[in-house]
């Protein structure tokens, strides 16, 4: 993958992300929801820095869990992923059946 577009498309990310959450900060007593959808946009924001992070790193693309190559596939989907497929898997799996490891 090119790394000038992965950057483009990290940095467009971040910058609506950071201009949704703008809309939130404008309102006194968010409902539940809205709540809800600002902390959701507050833990993309992060992902998609530390995404670019990596980026200047020069390691991203690499699994954060077992290091593995993520696949170009899911990176164009999620650019902003800091784990591979099997490691996301298992992690879901760990959160739905936290006693089946
Ligand atoms: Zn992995």
């Amino acid at each position: 993958m090119n790394d000038n577009n992965t950057q483009t498309q990290l940095e467009l990310e971040r910058i609506t992300t950071v201009c949704a959450l703008n809309r939130f900060s404008v309102t006194a007593g968010l409902d539940t929801t809205q709540t809800q959808r600002k902390q959701q946009l507050e833990t993309k924001l992060h992902r998609v820095e530390a995404a670019l992070h990596r980026l200047a790193q020069g390691c991203y693309g690499l699994c954060l869990e077992c290091g593995s190559p993520i696949t170009p596939e899911r990176l164009a989907v999620i650019p902003y992923t800091e784990l591979c497929y099997g490691c996301q898997r298992r992690l879901e799996k760990t959160i739905l059946n936290p006693y089946v490891v």
